[in-house]
């Protein structure tokens, strides 16, 4: 489990993430909602250790994370896939998901486990395992970027906008992947545009708005607030 508490960061000593509680269970999809410029990727970057907060604190199973390296944090068992993919264009699909599985190089087997596991979840990558990565469609590199993440033995995923830039049918693909991927056992902690089809995947929601947290309930709760169904479901 994820707890984040009383959690403030930002850059250049200004706080755009002000105060912000928020629980990851085990094993559930957590989805967080906001607008854009709203902190969602503030808040992951600092959970993840690429961000310091400047207030606050971030405890995974028990152990406090902040003061961590970010791989150190890797190791504890979280991954982050970051907005933006990040891929090595040049670099062969395998390449890029061998490098996610780099914390765990000392253990050849799991490593290759790993491999199988998302080749098995994603076939299309397997076909296109020796192709340099920056010619794949924008779909398969978002592929490549969560099989990269799960290549480092996650027990919680975190996932910033996966469907950025993704037209609705591949979005739909990406993000059925990523239910998935929870159904398989690994506990997520998305930020997503598409706030329906995401709170259908999720346990729990937390919606974000200048960098604090204004709503959190279920999913079902959500899907059923007035406030959400006006400001994020067009309803
Ligand atoms: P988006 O969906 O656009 O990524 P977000 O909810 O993830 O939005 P953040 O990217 O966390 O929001 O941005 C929160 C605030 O921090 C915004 O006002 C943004 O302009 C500011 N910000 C983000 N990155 C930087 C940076 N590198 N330097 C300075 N300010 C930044």
């Amino acid at each position: 489990m994820l707890t984040v508490r009383g959690l403030s960061a930002g850059y250049d000593a200004v706080d755009v993430l002000h105060a912000v509680d928020v629980t990851a269970r085990a094993g559930e999809l957590t989805v967080v909602l906001g607008a854009n410029g709203s902190g969602k990727t503030t808040m992951f970057r600092t959970i993840s250790g690429i961000l310091r907060p400047s207030a606050g604190s971030v405890e995974f199973d028990g152990t406090r994370l902040s003061g961590l390296p970010a791989d150190g944090i890797v190791k504890a068992g979280l991954a982050h896939c970051p907005e933006g993919r990040h891929l090595f264009a040049k670099m062969p699909v395998e390449k890029n998901l061998l490098l996610g599985g780099y914390v765990r190089r000392r253990n050849r087997r799991r490593v290759h486990e790993l491999l199988a596991h998302v080749y098995e979840l994603f076939p299309v990558l397997h076909d296109k395992r020796h192709h340099p990565a920056g010619t794949l469609s924008g779909g398969q590199q978002q592929m490549v970027a969560i099989a990269r993440a799960l290549m480092s033995d996650p027990s919680l995923l975190i996932l910033d906008e996966p469907s950025m830039g993704l037209a609705p049918l591949v979005t739909a693909q990406v993000l059925d992947a990523v239910a998935q991927i929870n159904r398989d056992g690994i506990g997520v902690l998305l930020a997503e545009q598409n706030a329906q089809a995401a709170l259908r995947i999720a346990h729990h929601g937390y919606v974000l708005a200048e960098g604090r947290v204004v709503l959190s309930g279920t999913a079902t709760d959500l899907l059923d607030d007035p406030e959400v169904r006006e400001a994020y479901l067009g309803v």
